[in-house]
C-alpha cells in the first residue's frame, strides 16, 4: 500500500517477478478497461480521470473475478487494493471463504511534498490522464481520507509492515525484501 506516486506499481511488479506471482492492480485493470472501451470502462473512465475512487461494489467485483482464475493458486499480490474500509471487509470475506488470508501488507512511505512532485512528473511522462497537478492533489486527499483507516485496521491485526519510499528503487526494493523475508 502507498499513496499515489509513491512507487508502489513498480515495487509491486518487482516483488510478483521475485516471487513468481500474479500482481493484482485494480488501477492497471482500470485504466486497461478505458483503454479498451468496455463497459466497465465506460463505468469507471470519469472517475480515474476526476481521482475520485470507483464504488466499492464494482471494484470488489473485479478484485472477487480476478482471484478466481487459475494464477492465483501459488500467491498473489494486490497492488492499489483494499483501499476502504469497506473494501477490507468485502476481502476479509471473499478469502475465508477461499480459506486464504493476507500474510502481509507492506506500506510505502514518502512524505506528502515529495507524492505531488512524483505524480505530476509521471503525468508529463506516461501522460496519464489522472496524473496533472489538481488531480494529484485531489486523489492524495482521498487517500489520506479513504486509505489512511485501512492501514490502521491492518496495523491493528499487526500485518503491516512499513518502508521508507525515499531513495532509489532498487534501494526501496532491498528494503521491501528484507521485510518479507522476516
Ligand atoms: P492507482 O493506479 O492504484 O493509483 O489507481 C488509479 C485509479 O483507479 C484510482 O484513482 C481510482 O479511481 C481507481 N482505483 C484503483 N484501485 C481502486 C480501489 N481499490 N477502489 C476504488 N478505486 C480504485
Amino acid at each position: 500500500m502507498g499513496a499515489p506516486g509513491s512507487g508502489k506499481g513498480t515495487q509491486a511488479a518487482a516483488i510478483a517477478n521475485r516471487y513468481g506471482i500474479p500482481v493484482i492492480s485494480t488501477g492497471n485493470i482500470f485504466r486497461a478497461a478505458v483503454a479498451s472501451g468496455s463497459e466497465l470502462g465506460q463505468q469507471v473512465s470519469e472517475l480515474l480521470t476526476s481521482g475520485q475512487l470507483v464504488p466499492d461494489a464494482l471494484t470488489d467485483a473485479v478484485v472477487a473475478a480476478r482471484l478466481s482464475e487459475p494464477d492465483v493458486v501459488g500467491g498473489w499480490l494486490l497492488d492499489g487494493y483494499p483501499r476502504t474500509l469497506s473494501q477490507v471487509a468485502a476481502l476479509d470475506v471473499l478469502l475465508s471463504s477461499q480459506g486464504e488470508k493476507l500474510d502481509v501488507v507492506v506500506t510505502i512511505d514518502v512524505p506528502f511534498d515529495e507524492l505531488v512532485e512524483r505524480v505530476v512528473r509521471r503525468g508529463e511522462i506516461e501522460g496519464r490522464s489522472d496524473d496533472s497537478r489538481e488531480t494529484a492533489q485531489a486523489r492524495l486527499q482521498v487517500y489520506t481520507d479513504q486509505t489512511k483507516p485501512v492501514i490502521d485496521a491492518y496495523a491493528e491485526r499487526g500485518i503491516v509492515r512499513s518502508v521508507d519510499g525515499v531513495g532509489a528503487i532498487s534501494e526501496i526494493e532491498a528494503r521491501i525484501s528484507a521485510v518479507l523475508a522476516d
